[in-house]
């Protein structure tokens, strides 16, 4: 049996993907996706016009978000699956993490200026589709268009990074909190792509255990950031902790992605696919 071409993670225009919600779906039905889940970060907003297109492509769709948590000193990003765009605990949640975002925008701005970049915080939002959401990557895509790196990545290497010119700390959601919220709405909790978090051994256990205690239901085992090696290592976590297993593109458009939608490689295959709950 054919694995389902599920992809369970991506973005839109209402947060940091170069696509509208509506051409995500188009492209993920083009690349032969069979179930897929739309999660802007921290923002439901998208929703709505993507489960329309979705119903018109006859694609399986799921809401989800990407929430922005902080542990420790630490950025981790938790994705809620299946949960229900219309509760309040949830919709307040991420309200409450998106209205930190406009001064750490401000101050991301100042320390830019500081170091010569000029006009940086209007250059990303004039590439942010919605004014509420702005993100590291609108200021990458800014200093790219203006010559200031040859990429995105390298302007997140460079600039955007802890220890580096342009990088603020900032407070987002607890794990607690963003474990919470998903299943007030009812939804699933997936630990995104793992192998980004630049933890020591011993706090990503610690953070493991939490999330388990928590109820946290899935992990990323595979991931458009992940390389083959890594999809063993968290395979292998996925079977320590008894997680469900997800698998996910990541994809924010085509140039700043490694991996477009549905083309992320098959999970191992002992593994318990995540979106069996949702079939
Ligand atoms: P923010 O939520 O504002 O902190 O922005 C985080 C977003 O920046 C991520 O979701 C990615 O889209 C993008 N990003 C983070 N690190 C990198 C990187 N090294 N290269 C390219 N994009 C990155
Ligand atoms: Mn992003
Ligand atoms: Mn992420
Ligand atoms: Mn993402």
């Amino acid at each position: 049996m054919t694995p389902l071409n599920a992809d369970l993670h991506c973005h839109s225009t209402v947060s940091d993907g170069l696509l509208p919600p509506t051409e995500v779906v188009r492209r993920a039905v083009n690349n032969g996706v069979e179930l897929l889940a739309l999660t802007d970060h921290d923002e439901l907003g998208g929703l709505a016009a993507a489960r329309a297109e979705a119903d018109a492509q006859d694609l399986r769709f799921l809401d989800g978000v990407e929430i922005s948590v902080s542990w420790g000193d630490q950025t981790i990003h938790i994705v809620g699956l299946d949960v229900d765009p219309a509760d309040a605990t949830l919709s307040a949640g991420l309200a409450s993490v998106r209205s930190g975002r406009d001064a750490r925008a401000q101050r991301i701005g100042e320390e830019l200026e500081r170091i010569g970049i000029h006009g940086a915080l209007e250059g990303a939002q004039a590439y942010a589709g919605n004014p509420a959401l702005v993100s590291r990557a609108h200021f990458a895509r800014f200093m790219v268009a203006t010559g200031v790196a040859r990429d995105t990545a390298s302007v997140f290497e460079h600039y955007l990074t802890p220890g580096k010119p342009g990088y603020v700390e900032h407070v987002w959601a607890t794990l607690d909190e963003a474990v919470g919220w998903i299943h007030a709405a009812g939804g699933v909790a997936v630990i995104a792509h793992p192998g980004r978090y630049r933890l020591p051994e011993a706090e990503m256990t610690r953070f493991y255990d939490r999330f388990r205690d928590l109820g946290g239901e899935g992990i990323e085992v595979v991931s458009g950031a992940h390389s083959p090696s890594q999809v063993r290592d968290y395979a292998r976590i996925a079977r320590r902790y008894g997680f469900a297993a997800s698998r996910a593109s990541d994809f924010h458009g085509v140039g700043e992605s490694p991996v477009d939608l549905g083309r992320a490689a098959a999970l191992p295959p002992d593994l318990e696919p995540i979106w069996l709950r949702f079939l």
